[in-house]
């Protein structure tokens, strides 16, 4: 995320302080809230109930209704993510924050206009009850800013950190829980079924993108010619990484909006088993640097497609330990190491279920987050389930 030197005047300085003040207070008073959260209770209080609350607070404090809703607002909107994060295991507990240590607020909902360019070097954004506030124009500012960020550091210095996060996509409210795998044939496989291909280089642009690297390779140093080809290859590759962009923004936003909960492998872990387990066996080495390389370029965009749901579906995304998915029947339970016919067939030796390989891991991976919900209801008060999960049965033959 880029950032840049805000350069307030004394007294915008002043309305910035009373900002972070704000957020500081709003965040403080969520964690309080939920200290009081013990196993076994009733929830601790959701975005919504907060919301009410700080509609309640500005009611009925002059002090925080004289300040800005949208940071105030956003300031729980972070609390909110902060704790998904920490559920999700990828972030510690949200903590308190204190006067002059990590200080900033964000604001969203920001249009294009809100951003200019004054000269060469010097820039302004418009903060809310603030007005324009210069910044040093040190990088370019990335198109589609959503949001941004102020901050404050120890010695007393403004920053401003532009991002492009989309707004959260509201749930449908139906309970539906997807598994996401990230396929070996494909670029995901949902649970439903559906097989989702991230788009490439047509094939002409691929035959054209060969054609230049082989021109280059000809090409002198330093000559005019080599310049040029080189700006067409570059052409090419932000065209595919454009697409790829793009699916990932269309792909997240419709796993948002169709389902409640969306389970996904969790990283980390997988990373861990996948290289433990190597990799496919694939004849001649340019083949094998060529499919390494793919593996890389599938999994960043895995990784920003996961992120992006995050985003958009913030504490709605399960992150699931990945063990067995792909060797687990997902109509039996049973794991079976040979059951996985390929890479993209699966077929249970035990019951017969045939599928396709990620779809059927997708499966597996949907049930693990449903049990954890299942789990996590137990704990809010409602009967526990006396009826087990089905433990898998090794099949040892
Ligand atoms: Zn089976």
């Amino acid at each position: 995320m880029p950032r840049y030197r805000l350069q307030p005047t004394p007294a915008q300085e002043q309305v910035l302080a009373e900002h972070c003040g704000h957020a500081r207070f709003v965040w403080n008073l969520a964690v309080e809230q939920h200290r009081h959260w013990k196993l076994g209770r009733k929830s601790a209080p959701g975005f919504a109930e907060q919301c009410r609350q700080l509609t309640e607070a500005r009611a009925a404090f002059a002090w925080l209704r004289a300040g800005s809703i949208i940071v105030q607002q956003q300031a729980l909107k972070d609390f909110a993510q902060a704790t998904a994060n920490y559920f999700g295991h990828s972030h510690r507990k949200p903590t308190w924050r204190r006067r002059g240590q990590s200080e900033g607020f964000r604001i969203v909902a920001v249009r294009p206009a809100d951003v200019r360019r004054l000269s060469r070097h010097v820039g302004a954004v418009k903060i809310p009850k603030v007005g324009w506030v210069r910044f040093r124009w040190s990088r370019s500012v990335p198109e589609g800013v959503k949001s941004y960020r102020v901050t404050r550091d120890a010695a007393g210095r403004w920053h401003l950190a532009f991002a492009a996060i989309p707004e959260p996509i509201p749930a449908p409210g139906t309970g539906a829980v997807v598994g996401v795998d990230r396929g070996v044939a494909v670029s995901a496989a949902l649970s439903t079924g559906e097989l989702l291909r991230a788009p490439a280089l047509r094939e002409a642009e691929q035959a054209r993108l060969v054609r230049l690297s082989r021109r280059l390779a000809r090409a002198e140093r330093g000559s005019n010619r080599r310049a040029k080809v080189k700006a067409a290859i570059a052409r090419l590759k932000a065209r595919e990484r454009d697409r790829r962009k793009d699916w990932v923004e269309k792909t997240s936003t419709d796993l948002a909006r169709r389902f409640d909960v969306i389970a996904v492998e969790d990283l980390k872990i997988s990373s861990m088993i996948r290289s433990a387990k190597g990799t496919l066996r694939v004849p001649g080495r340019n083949v094998a640097a060529k499919a390494g390389l793919n593996r890389g370029i599938l999994a960043a965009g895995w990784g920003r497609l996961v992120q992006r749901l995050e985003h958009k579906a913030p504490g709605r995304v399960v992150k699931i330990n990945p063990a067995y998915t792909s060797q687990r029947c997902s109509a039996c339970g049973i794991v079976d190491a040979k059951a996985r016919e390929s890479q993209a067939a699966f077929r249970c030796r035990s019951c017969g279920y045939a599928a396709n390989a990620d779809v059927n891991a997708a499966r597996n991976i949907r049930d693990t987050a449903a049990g954890h919900a299942v789990v996590a209801r137990g704990r809010s008060g409602l009967p526990e389930r006396t009826n087990r999960e089905p433990q898998p049965v090794l099949l040892t033959v």
